[in-house]
């Protein structure tokens, strides 16, 4: 494996030769490890370092790194992040201490930990009175990075606002999500959330605490959304608003073909009149699908419906929902039949279900409270998410889900295009180089005592499959949430954007600290 070591030419005075291969100084860093517990607890915090009981931080949602961390820091205020960071970059190339923001662990693949570093608890920042709605004609609230979506739903709809881009499930933090993206299915009309942010304030890999938006440090401030944590730690982030709707009309339609559903979406996606919220699902070898949606949706026609097989097919569904106030519920749902009467769903499949705003937007945490009480929440989570360029859509389906993919037990199987029109170009985030691209997340959980098609072992061939037909058929597929194993795999990854990141990199965190768990950077380390 090679990584990039950054150059650190302005330490003056100091000779080091950069050391990449790190067993070869295994001695002098357990010297160096044995006396940074002391060196952090002489920093004057307004809150506090742990140093054991820290196994939850070497902990993820995808349940499949395990990286301890030397210490965790539970910091009271923004100052005792720019102290610590500033404590390590004082500290220069001589220690492998690195640094990263733990959000609300929901990553997979180990991209908040830190082996032998600092884990930032940035939920300790959170609560209180610490956010702030601002109201009038452009209203915004500003929140800590720590606070977790659903609290920041809760505290704006006091006012009657609400963000506008939301991601699927709400328990995840605002700096965790801004650091990759955050999309679901408002995306095709607001941009993911990075593009619904006005300003951030950020610690860098000095210590400095930064304000920055599109008119301050506007570099630092594109850089660091979709910026993998790689260029500071987000604190407080400015989040756009509008008024919030009231209730929600849910809808979900099936098509046995994905050619006619993926034009549907598309044609609504593009539509100046359209539906609020567009996703859709493939669904495989699901037996009494219709009955199941039953339980939380009304069918348009019982009859029809009842005599709907899923069993055995490849289905594609289609969901999407109108937001309503209560006094003009008519009208909408006369804009609904109008809207859907120019799809061309299996029509014995319309179903129907009004609930409220919240309640829409927190709907995985409703299923999320049955796993966990069935104990499957905290299962292995080998997730693919890729963007396909639209006009390579229909190979990637009908190799993948014609093919590759057997059934879709192991978890749901997202599938939706998003605008390109509504991405910053200008942020770290990597996106295919078409104005229409699709995300297609495979949300699979592996059954740890399982030698099957639930196995870990079977899910990973098969998103390895997926991962090299999309290579060997030059498809221009790029990973959200992306993980790989080699530089020259993220080389590739960023394309033309490489430099860039790679200057950014030297510019805000030049001795790597930051972040580490993303293996993108390594912190070089010297012998002085
Ligand atoms: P963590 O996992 O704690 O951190 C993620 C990365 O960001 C790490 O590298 C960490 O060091 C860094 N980081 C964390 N906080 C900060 C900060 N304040 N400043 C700088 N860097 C920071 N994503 C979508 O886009 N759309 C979805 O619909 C969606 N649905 C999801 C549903 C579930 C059930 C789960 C588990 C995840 C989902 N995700 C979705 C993915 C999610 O956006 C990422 O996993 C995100 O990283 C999780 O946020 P977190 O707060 O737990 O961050």
């Amino acid at each position: 494996m090679r990584y990039l070591p950054i150059c650190l030419t302005k330490q003056k005075n100091t000779l080091f030769v950069t050391i990449l291969l790190l067993s070869c100084i295994t001695i002098k860093l357990d010297l160096c490890f044995s006396s940074v517990p002391s060196s952090l607890k002489a920093l004057q915090l307004h809150g506090h370092f742990s140093f054991e009981n820290n196994e939850f931080a070497a902990r993820d949602f995808g349940n499949r790194y395990r990286l301890l961390p030397l210490a965790v820091l539970h910091p009271k205020s923004v100052a005792d992040i720019s102290t610590t960071i500033k404590h390590v970059w004082q500290t220069g190339p001589g220690s492998e201490l690195t640094v990263a923001a733990r959000g609300h662990g929901h990553s997979l693949q180990g991209q908040a930990q830190a082996h032998q570093g600092i884990i930032i608890n940035m939920e300790s920042l959170r609560g209180g009175d610490n956010m702030r709605v601002h109201e009038g004609r452009f209203p915004y609230v500003d929140v800590p990075a720590g606070e977790l979506w659903i609290n920041v739903l809760h505290e704006t709809l006091k006012y009657g606002l609400a963000p506008k881009s939301w991601t699927d499930y709400l328990h995840l933090t605002v700096g965790g999500t801004l650091s990759n993206a955050g999309i679901s299915g408002q995306a095709f009309r607001h941009g993911p959330q990075i593009s619904n942010v006005h300003q951030l304030e950020v610690v860098t890999g000095k210590g400095e605490v930064v304000t920055c938006s599109e008119e301050q440090n506007a570099d630092l401030f594109h850089g660091v959304l979709g910026g993998l944590g790689q260029f500071g730690i987000i604190t407080r982030a400015r989040i756009s608003l509008e008024p919030a709707p009231k209730m929600v009309k849910w809808i979900r339609v099936l098509y046995s073909d994905f050619f006619t559903f993926s034009r549907d979406q598309e044609r609504l996606i593009s539509a100046e009149n359209t539906f609020d919220y567009i996703e859709g699902l493939v669904i495989k070898n699901r037996s009494g699908l219709l009955n199941n949606w039953r339980a939380s949706f009304d069918p348009k026609d019982p009859v029809q419906a009842k005599q709907f097989v899923s069993d055995g097919r490849t289905l594609f569904c289609l969901e999407l929902t109108k937001n309503f106030d209560p006094n003009n519920a008519e009208s909408v749902s006369k804009e609904i039949e109008s809207l859907l009467s120019q799809l061309s769903y299996v029509p014995s499949t319309l179903f129907m279900s009004e609930v409220s705003y919240v309640e829409f937007l927190d709907r995985v945490h409703a299923s999320e409270k049955k796993l966990r009480e069935n104990g499957l929440w905290d299962l292995p989570h080998p997730w693919l998410n890729l963007l396909v360029p639209r006009s390579k859509i229909q190979s990637f389906a009908s190799e993948v889900f014609g093919n590759i993919l057997r059934d879709t037990s192991n978890g749901p199987v997202l599938v939706y295009p998003v605008n390109k029109s509504k991405w910053d170009n200008r942020t770290s985030f990597v996106p295919p180089e078409e104005d229409i691209f699709y995300l297609v997340a495979f949300l699979s959980q592996a059954n740890p005592t399982s030698t099957g098609t639930d196995s870990l072992a079977h899910i990973l061939t098969q998103n390895q499959r997926i991962l090299d037909f999309c290579e060997d058929a030059h498809l221009g597929v790029k990973q959200y949430l992306p993980h790989y194993k080699t530089q020259e795999q993220w080389r590739a990854h960023f394309g033309p954007r490489w430099e860039v990141f790679v200057q950014r990199k030297s510019t805000y965190d030049p001795l790597a600290i930051l972040a580490p768990g993303q293996g993108i950077f390594r912190k070089a380390i010297s012998v002085l």
